[in-house]
């Protein structure tokens, strides 16, 4: 009968809308930390569908306390039990340094960074305490698949996300279309006449 069909519409819409409030978690109870970037696309990528997965993204998939706040979140409250890393290859993060992303705004805006809000909906957290810290801020990376191993041991650390949570993370290589664990480069493994010897 078509009204059960539309109470059972009905039910499963409620269901998805209430879902925090009844501690419903997400279906792969899994929270991803991913770059931003637009040619990493993260549910293809790594073959989940929308409400399968909490995503924070952004510039390098990193850490920050922005993601740390919603990573103690999620795996507190909200269910998740999962955490996947996703960096890239020939990501933004890799094009330049620390010191000239700070120069650069530092010369455009005429910046003293001690008089920028670390936070300016948290004044209670002030401001940047010097230089350093404020060219550290940008967190521009050399090397994607230490950059990855390392999110993946900051996570791991971090009192406030609990032991049992698995952490894992990849590298997606924009130029195959495929992830790989870090420093596990296929063609490294494919090429191994000059390791073993030639066979014949
Ligand atoms: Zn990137």
């Amino acid at each position: 009968m078509l009204h059960e069909q539309i109470d059972l519409a009905i039910a499963e819409r409620e269901a998805w809308v209430l879902r925090r409030q009844l501690g419903t978690p997400n279906n792969r109870q899994l929270w991803v930390l991913a770059c931003m970037d637009e040619r990493l696309p993260v549910e293809e990528v790594l073959g989940i569908k929308p409400g399968d997965a909490h995503v924070s993204r952004n510039a390098g998939g990193l850490v920050t306390d922005d993601a740390l706040r919603s990573a103690v979140l999620t795996t507190n409250f909200f269910g998740s039990k999962e955490i996947i890393v996703v960096n890239h290859t020939e990501c933004g993060m890799l094009s330049a340094t620390n010191e000239f992303i700070a120069q650069a705004l530092r010369t455009k805006y005429l910046l003293d960074s001690s008089t920028l809000p670390l936070d300016p909906a948290i004044p209670d957290l002030g401001y940047f305490p010097d230089e350093k810290a404020f060219t550290q801020w940008f967190r521009m990376f050399d090397n994607v698949d230490d950059t990855t191993e390392k999110q993946v041991q900051i996570l791991r650390d971090y009192p406030l996300i609990p032991k049992d949570v698995k952490i894992h993370g990849y590298v997606y290589e924009v130029e195959t279309g495929r992830l790989r664990k870090p420093h596990k480069t296929l063609s490294n493994r494919v090429n191994t006449a000059q390791q073993t010897g030639a066979r014949s």
